[in-house]
């Protein structure tokens, strides 16, 4: 494994672009986490000319196709370049390709993708998460020593988690999502995935940023570099009850234990609270989410984007456009988003969701002042298998943990610690929002001292 490999740091003045390229030549007819090699050079004049970075294909970046893993968009020209990745190439760091992804970012295993599963590096019977599968696998084989995802309910850090890499999901507002595919704009944000906290928090730091191209960006004034040390011995950390709870695998229980031991180990103070609120979180989210996707997908009727199929009269051409583009994920989502806006269910649905978001955001910002950070498992299960049959119920489930930060707005962190039965496992950590600097420092201390006292991730 790679974990503990070269930083970006580390990788500066080297030209490491070819080398990658030969990499997913060689290794990624398996994996299939690259949906199209496409390269877009960066500033040369950049500090990180020559440190390549993938994207997932939901990113526009001028010169490359944005398909969103569907064929709606297969083949979508990016007509301009997303905020993130136009600060990216400007300080030098060069795109390589578009990685693999659940349709337009609907999913949790990467099986939703028109252009076929990809495969997880670690266990390639088995799924690498998603919906930003494309994006952990390609780290996590190392390919690139980071990549962009997106996430609205947990498709950063599921997938970090599921491959063994870090994936952080930064506080909405923080990074700009001009440019970045509409799924459930309330929700969306873009993410990191990478070897270490340390890039994770250098990307970041280059991405963040006011943006007049999408108003909900805030400005944030500290350097999330700058400090990356927490002294464990004052961290006050909680626990929310329902990881006890029936769904949760015993052997996640017991992993997770084993992080929550090391955090007691270095004299950090440790509670279990209750926190019912967090019980709702899938039930809302899979209220708001699909509701806004309803919405934001309508654009895509034959007339404006991508895909046409032509048909007598107007509504057959939208409905055969849509009924061919689509995969069946997405319809689904969009039948569920369209039934809760519809007049006659408004009030019972998406307006009681939206009423539950706030209640839980509120509690979660009250819990956070008093702790620095919510300690969960990233997901409570470990990645199935490829085709294992999973119900719509079981598949949403895998949601519990990640959902709440993106509700709330938090930024949320998963963290790989070790493996069980040589699969990996991850802890999540969320903070306040805004503040996402303490939830760095407080991550990459753990991650560095866990790693290499418990000589784990290596
Ligand atoms: N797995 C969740 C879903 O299917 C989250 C997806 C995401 O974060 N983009 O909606």
């Amino acid at each position: 494994m790679i974990l503990l490999s070269l930083t970006i740091e580390e990788l500066f003045g080297k030209n490491t672009i070819e080398s990658s390229l030969n990499k997913i030549l060689k290794s990624d007819k398996e994996i299939n986490s690259v949906l199209r090699i496409e390269k877009v050079e960066g500033n040369r004049d950049g500090k990180y000319y020559g440190v390549p970075f993938l994207v997932k294909d939901n990113i526009l970046i001028k010169g490359t196709k944005t398909t969103n893993a569907s064929k709606m968009l297969e083949n979508y020209d990016s007509p301009y370049t997303a905020t993130a990745v136009e600060k990216l190439l400007k300080a030098g760091f060069s795109v390589i390709g578009k990685t693999n992804m659940d349709e337009f970012a609907m999913g949790n295993t990467n099986e939703k993708s028109a252009f076929g599963p990809v495969k997880n590096p670690r266990d390639i019977s088995r799924v690498p998460g998603g919906s930003s599968g494309g994006s952990a696998a390609a780290v996590a084989a190392g390919y690139v020593p980071f990549s962009l995802g997106s996430d609205t309910g947990g498709s950063v850090r599921q997938p970090a988690s599921f491959c063994g890499v870090v994936g952080f999901k930064p506080s909405y507002g923080m990074i700009s999502r001009y440019g970045l595919t509409a799924f459930s704009s309330s929700l969306d944000q873009i993410g990191v995935f990478a070897n270490n906290v340390k890039d994770v928090a250098l990307v970041t730091e280059i991405m963040k940023g006011k943006d007049i191209k999408d108003s909900t960006t805030i400005k944030h004034n500290v350097n999330l570099t700058e400090n990356l040390e927490f002294d464990l011995s004052k961290a006050k950390v909680c626990i929310p009850k329902i990881v006890y709870n029936e769904h949760i695998g015993e052997d996640i229980k017991e992993k997770f234990e084993l992080s929550i031991k090391f955090l007691k180990d270095k004299r950090a103070k440790v509670d279990v609270i209750d926190l019912p609120e967090l019980e709702y979180s899938v039930a809302v989210y899979y209220i708001v989410a699909p509701s806004e996707a309803s919405s934001n997908l309508a654009r895509f009727d034959g007339i404006r984007y991508g895909l046409r199929k032509e048909a007598p009269g107007l509504s057959e051409m939208y409905r055969s456009t849509r009924e061919s583009g689509f995969g069946i994920e997405v319809k689904r989502r969009i039948m569920m988003g369209t039934f809760n806006l519809s007049s006659a269910y408004y009030d019972q649905y998406f307006a009681k969701a939206a009423k539950v978001r706030k209640l839980m955001s509120e509690k979660l910002y009250k819990v956070l002042n008093d702790y620095d950070v919510i300690v969960t498992p990233t997901s409570p299960v470990l990645p199935p298998k490829l085709g294992e049959r999973l119900s719509p119920l079981e598949y949403y489930l895998m949601d519990i943990f990640t959902i709440p930060a993106n509700l709330s707005g938090l930024p949320g962190i998963s963290i790989p610690f070790g493996n069980i039965n040589n699969l990996p496992f991850g802890v999540h950590f969320m903070g306040q929002k805004m503040k996402d600097e303490a939830l760095l420092s407080f991550s990459n201390t753990f991650f560095e001292k866990a790693s290499k006292e418990l000589n784990i991730n290596v």
